[in-house]
């Protein structure tokens, strides 16, 4: 973090740290315009230059580190309505390499595109500044051509470059899009972070200690929190981006957070967001979907897609559609299970075979959300493990640095120290398995959940079975009632003929049903003469 840095006005009770910061900068690699020395008369007339102009023909700010002014930096428009402004800066030799020209030209880029009437912001460098080059590129500036071959102060040659940054979301003149510094790579990607970014310290203490952890290659961190009730927590909205952008500066970890309108776009763009994901109950609205694909038009950053909520293939496929058409290309998606009619021990059902068919029919990057398809820290482990054995890209796992006193999703959540564990734990199949053994591990998956859905069936009718017993033995009524038995078996065997079952099947598995049944409330009435 940077401690303590802000970028002020000009006021002309600066005049003598600015002679002070002119005479003492280190000149290489500045313009020949900074006079030297640099004299009263020059500070006076250029305060007074800045005091005319400023948000009409430029932005100027003084870099101020705790109380001192520790450089300069401007963007400034010739007048001539060509939608363009030129990033300057200096910084005295002793701030350098600190991260303060990076965040300095972020700073005063947002506010020149605020304040001016300009869509791109241009920048020349020399080729030997390589530190300043990098502050450019960090910041989303892209090369675009050698402007000439100069002289510099020391006699040395080095190429003039001019850099360009388009305000998010424009194409350039030749309708190239707007390519952001340092997209992170789709694949074998963990993405860990809080359900919510709640306050500064614990998105700071969650992203330092989630940075140890190699396997860790993003940070996530909600902004903004769907609920399902009102009152709810819903999120700390901007001033939680300015909290996660900063973790993103202390650890280095690219950022992502989910967005759900254009506006959220918007601010997500303007505070350094790496990628984005759209949340399950975003993807089942394509109204919704639609209109985040046309704010994100033109913008290359990644755009993970979670699954509806609904267990809709086709809504989930429909929004990869609609992001393409938008011509975004860097798209994932993200399993988070699945709402299910009745209760069953995930929060969302994972129905495997979904995500799985999907990335059969659009050959797209999966990871699996294993924290919200659990609802709570006990399954997790099982279930990374069976996406990581269905061939899962990634996982995205839910972390706090005190996870009982989270906002949001606390029983889910885990501290980096438990997903170290828990990632120690994993066994990481070889991707080389080819598309059969994937194909076959969606089949399984599905019988598993099918299966599954048996055993809970069951369970439920024991559990009526019991209070049958129950009741008959209250109401001294007889436990083996074998009239009805082989009525409804023949029904059932009748009904399983017609769905193409064998009536051998159907009579085993109905006689091993009720024979446990009948042992059960054999029990409880047993249990009644004891
Ligand atoms: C989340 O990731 O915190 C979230 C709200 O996810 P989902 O949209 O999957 O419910
Ligand atoms: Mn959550």
């Amino acid at each position: 973090m940077i401690m303590n840095l802000m970028l002020k006005q000009w006021t002309i009770d600066d005049k003598a740290e600015l002679m002070a910061l002119c005479n003492a900068v280190d000149r290489t690699y500045l313009s020949d315009r900074l006079p030297y020395p640099y004299s009263d008369a020059n500070a006076d007339w250029w305060l007074e230059m800045v005091q005319m102009n400023e948000g009409k023909l430029g932005i100027f700010r003084a870099i101020v580190v705790g109380r001192r002014i520790v450089g300069s930096i401007s963007v400034e428009c010739n007048g001539k309505n060509n939608g363009k402004g030129e990033i300057g800066y200096m910084l005295l030799t002793d701030y350098w390499s600190m991260g303060i020209a990076t965040e300095s030209v972020s700073q005063i880029c947002k506010i020149a595109f605020n304040k001016l009437s300009i869509d791109r912001i241009v920048a020349k460098v020399y080729e030997l500044n390589v530190a300043s080059v990098r502050v450019l590129e960090k910041n989303g500036f892209v090369y675009d051509r050698v402007l000439e071959e100069k002289k510099l102060k020391d006699e040395e040659q080095s190429n003039l470059l001019l850099y360009n940054l388009q305000s998010h979301g424009v194409t350039t003149d030749n309708n190239q899009v707007v390519k952001r510094s340092d997209p992170p790579a789709l694949t074998n990607v963990l993405i860990a972070g809080p359900c919510s970014v709640e306050s500064e310290d614990q998105i700071l203490a969650t992203a330092q200690a989630l940075a140890k952890i190699p396997e860790v290659k993003m940070l996530r961190g909600g902004i903004w929190k769907p609920r399902t009730r009102p009152n709810a927590f819903e999120g700390r909205g901007e001033q939680g981006l300015v909290w996660l952008r900063e973790a993103k500066h202390e650890t280095g970890l690219p950022i992502i957070t989910e967005v759900a309108t254009p506006e959220h776009v918007e601010l997500a763009l303007k505070y350094d967001i790496d990628a984005l994901w759209i949340g399950a109950r975003t993807v089942v609205n394509p109204f919704s979907v639609q209109q985040l694909a046309d704010a994100l038009r033109g913008v290359d950053i990644p755009m993970f897609i979670k699954n509806p909520v609904s267990p809709d293939l086709n809504l989930w496929v429909g929004a990869f559609e609609r992001f393409k058409k938008a011509g975004m290309k860097q798209l994932a998606a993200i399993h988070r299970g699945f709402a299910y009619y009745k209760e069953t021990p995930y929060r969302n059902f994972p129905m495997w075979e979904i995500p799985i068919e999907l990335t059969q029919r659009l050959n797209v990057t999966l990871l699996t959300d294993v924290s919200h398809i659990c609802g709570n820290r006990e399954l997790l482990q099982a279930t990374a493990q069976k996406a990581l054995d269905l061939a899962t890209d990634g996982l995205m796992i839910e972390c706090h640095i005190d996870p009982d006193s989270a906002l949001t999703d606390a029983k889910q959540q885990i501290t980096p120290e438990a997903l170290k564990q828990l990632l120690a734990s994993l066994t990481f199949r070889s991707k080389q398995s080819g598309n059969a053994e994937r194909d076959l591990a969606g089949l399984r998956g599905e019988i598993d959940d099918i299966d599954s859905e048996l055993l809970q069936l069951l369970a439920r009718r024991m559990e009526v079975s019991a209070q049958i017993g129950e009741y008959k033995k209250h109401n001294n009524v007889a436990v083996v009632q074998m009239d009805r038995w082989k009525k409804i078996l023949a029904e059932h065997v009748s009904t399983g003929i017609d769905l193409g079952l064998s009536p051998l099947l159907i009579n085993k598995v109905f006689d091993a049903i009720h024979q446990a049944s009948i042992e059960r409330q054999g029990r409880i009435m047993e249990n009644d003469n004891e």
